[in-house]
This record gives C-alpha cells, sequence and structure tokens, in this order.
C-alpha cells in the first residue's frame, strides 16, 4: 500500500516536471566522469551521519542522494538525463555473477535499471565468448541515482557503469580485495599510445563486443587507448563510432546504454557523431596543452553544488522518502 502511494505520488510530480529541463546532456563537460579520485576503501556513505535537513535550499543534492542506502521502492524509472537526474526502482547488481564480479563494495553504487543489469549479464558471457574471463563492475549508480559526493558527473540515472581494463581472477574476491586491489593503468607514462608491457587485442576485442550491444549508446575510453584500437581495427573500424575518447578511462571504461522504452522522464542523449572518430579526429587530446596544460593565471571559481532545484522534480519525491 505504502508502496502503491508513493509511486503514485512520484507520477503525478514527474507529469509536472516538465519538459525543458536542465542542461544537455550532450555537451562534453556532462558527457562523463572524471576518473574517480577517492582512495579505496575511503567512502561509506550509508554510516555517515544523517545530518543534512534536505528541505534546506542551499544543500548539495550529491549530500542527499550519497546519504541515502536503499533503493525508491516501485518500477523502474530513469528520471532526467545521464548528469542530472535520479532513479526509482533501482536493482543491485549481484556482487558476483557467472561472469561478474562488484568491486569496492564499500561505495554501495552496484545499483541500476533492469535494463543496465540485464546488458552487463548479457556482457560477461559474450566478453568470455572472446576469450576475456570475466567483468570486474565498478562504478555504476548510487540506490537512487543522482549526483555522488565523489567521483562522477553521469551515473545518475542507473545506466552507466564503468568497468575495469582489469580481467577477473578465477576466484571469488574476498571484501578485501575488491575494496583495495588496484587497477592496472592501460597507457604509456608518456599518455600518447597504450603501454605495450600491459595492452592487448583481447581488449580491443573486449569492447567491440560491448559497442556491437543494440543497448549500448557510448563507450568512454582514454584517447590513448582509442588510439590503439583504430590501428587494430584498421578498416573494419564501424563499431568505434560509439566508443569516444576522454579524460582518465585508462584503467577502466564506461559503458553507457540507451533510455529504458518505459521511462518517459528519461532525457536520452543524441547519437554519436557519424564515423568511426579515428585519425585527425583524436588530435585533439595529443596536443601539448591538452596532455599538459597550463595551470590558469587566475584560478577558477569552484562551480556552486548541483541543489535539488537543479534536478527534475520527480527527483525530490525520490530522495526525500523513507
Ligand atoms: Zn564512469
Amino acid at each position: 500500500m505504502m508502496r502503491a502511494i508513493a509511486f503514485a505520488l512520484l507520477l503525478s510530480l514527474a507529469a509536472s516536471a516538465g519538459a525543458g529541463h536542465a542542461q544537455d546532456a550532450a555537451a562534453p563537460k556532462a558527457d562523463t566522469d572524471t576518473l574517480d579520485p577517492t582512495p579505496p576503501g575511503s567512502l561509506n556513505p550509508v554510516s555517515l551521519p544523517p545530518l543534512l535537513n534536505p528541505d534546506s535550499p542551499t544543500i548539495p543534492a550529491k549530500e542527499l542522494f550519497g546519504r541515502k542506502p536503499t533503493p525508491f521502492p516501485g518500477p523502474p524509472l530513469s528520471i532526467g538525463s545521464y548528469a542530472d537526474g535520479c532513479l526509482a526502482g533501482g536493482v543491485p547488481l549481484p556482487i558476483s555473477g557467472p561472469a561478474w564480479q562488484v568491486m569496492r563494495l564499500s561505495r554501495n553504487r552496484n545499483w541500476g535499471t533492469p535494463n543496465l543489469i540485464g546488458f552487463l549479464e548479457r556482457f560477461g558471457k559474450a566478453a568470455q565468448k572472446v576469450g576475456w574471463s570475466g567483468l570486474l563492475i565498478g562504478d555504476m549508480s548510487q540506490p537512487r541515482g543522482g549526483p555522488m559526493i565523489t567521483g562522477h558527473a553521469s551515473h545518475q540515472v542507473g545506466l552507466d557503469s564503468d568497468i575495469w581494463f582489469t580481467p577477473m581472477p578465477n576466484h571469488v574476491l574476498t571484501r578485501e580485495e575488491r575494496e583495495f586491489d588496484g587497477a592496472v593503468d592501460m597507457v604509456a607514462a608518456d599518455r600518447l599510445d597504450v603501454d605495450p608491457k600491459v595492452w592487448t587485442h583481447t581488449r580491443t576485442d573486449l569492447i567491440r563486443t560491448a559497442s556491437e550491444d543494440p543497448a549500448v549508446t557510448r563507450i568512454f575510453v582514454n584517447a590513448a587507448i582509442k588510439k590503439a584500437m583504430c590501428r587494430e581495427a584498421g578498416s573494419d573500424s564501424g563499431w568505434l563510432a560509439k566508443v569516444r575518447p576522454w579524460w582518465g578511462h585508462a584503467e577502466h571504461f564506461h559503458v553507457r546504454i540507451a533510455c529504458p522504452a518505459d521511462s518517459p522522464e528519461c532525457k536520452p542523449q543524441p547519437p554519436p557523431e557519424p564515423g568511426d572518430g579515428c585519425g585527425h579526429e583524436l588530435d585533439f587530446w595529443f596536443k601539448e596543452s591538452t596532455l599538459h596544460p597550463a595551470p590558469p593565471l587566475i584560478p577558477e571559481k569552484p562551480k556552486p553544488a548541483l541543489t535539488l532545484a537543479g534536478l527534475p522534480v520527480a527527483c525530490k519525491q525520490i530522495v526525500r522518502a523513507p
């Protein structure tokens, strides 16, 4: 009964949220996350004190969503855009499966829509067919999605997952191993190409396998990794259209799937530019000023944190519900 009431409330709020909301998810800044700077084991959102008044208009939305340990009940809904939204009816990816294991359990970020869970199950199996032992899963979304206290700009609507470039070992990892084992940087010290000591062609096959899943709309990797995959793909490079270069993403890649058909408030991203994005399109990433940017003469003011007012209206209901 409580669930039914909560969901009816949510739907009425979602309907009133309107269409012209917030920023465009296609803007490059909002396209994906940066490398998560959180040291392993340093974050346990569930144990932080619930000292915050959700009605304060200045409280950053990440402080509210980052402290919700449980999902919002009811049917799954992605609300808003990848970098500005939230999640109802989130489901957890089991921490161990036939073709995956979840890392960094203390973060409680192994949540998503059933579409994302279904994709990861499918992808794990398909990856094993190209010789990859299984997936190590990094951050997905928080139980109710929304912005995070540390790390990402996106991952807010249960449709994004980070996956390590390290293959799954052949034993079930302990909690400690999942918390403290490190992922391997695939990019050479000069950041111009992959590190041949660790990069293998199987990783190109792995990314290609993900790109061929019809649910996938984008895969973000470091530009040096994209360059290597362009080289290895040769003329058979059409699949690389979904694989976009981004900062970081040298020891993990980020897979984004499309808005679920039954999430009317989910804001899709436009399809990627046509073409494989290889060759000169990568030049920007290897310029001296991109690789080693000069510090700004006047330090940039940090942007004020997103508050609930900046999120779709329905997200207020999602984060305030017990
Ligand atoms: Zn990511």
